[in-house]
């Protein structure tokens, strides 16, 4: 059975829409995948080390019949195919692809942890989230995606992005 999952995109080098839209392409070529909607693009400043260039940030919903690690890998060839470099952490990024939610389960592999572990401090990604999926909870502490929101909000303002 196909699930619903949830990828954060994100690109901070080059043609930073062209980059997503490139991405979300090469996302429908996956096997059994296909977009069923697309947030709007948000400009955000970067994270972690903050002297690189803003962010484009969406987040789209697919369904997919790919399993969780299958799907971490296609997403991983995509971003490698599209020149991403690996090694510098929160560095400049042509592209980076996250998987944030898959269907209503937690996952704890080495390599692959759901709900995503960063998502929840994120407004990049909580806010195009919220746009495509208004209703959402967390599968882990059934926490509302409106709620997790508010209180991010309330710490940090919404200063560091805006809606394309
Ligand atoms: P990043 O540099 O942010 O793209 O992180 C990539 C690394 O995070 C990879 O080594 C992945 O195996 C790991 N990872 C863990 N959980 C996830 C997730 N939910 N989505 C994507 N990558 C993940």
């Amino acid at each position: 059975m196909k699930k619903r999952v949830y990828i954060g995109l994100g690109s901070n080098c080059g043609l930073k829409q062209e980059n997503l839209a490139v991405a979300r392409n090469k996302i429908t070529e996956l096997e059994g995948t296909r977009i069923v909607k697309s947030s709007s693009l948000y400009l955000t400043a970067p994270w972690g080390r903050t002297e690189q260039e803003d962010f484009i940030n969406q987040v789209i919903e697919i369904k997919t019949a790919l399993e969780p690690l299958a799907l971490l890998q296609g997403l991983q060839e995509i971003e490698i195919k599209m020149g991403r470099q690996r090694q510098e952490k929160w560095g400049p990024r042509i592209i980076d692809l996250d998987i944030l939610l898959f269907g209503d389960e937690v996952l704890d592999f080495p390599e692959l942890k759901v709900p995503h572990p960063l998502m929840r401090q994120r407004l990049f990604v909580l806010v195009p989230l919220q746009e495509v999926n208004a209703e959402l909870i967390f599968p882990d502490d059934g926490a509302k995606i409106k709620e997790v929101l508010i209180s991010v909000l309330a710490r940090e303002g919404n200063k560091k992005i805006k809606r394309v």
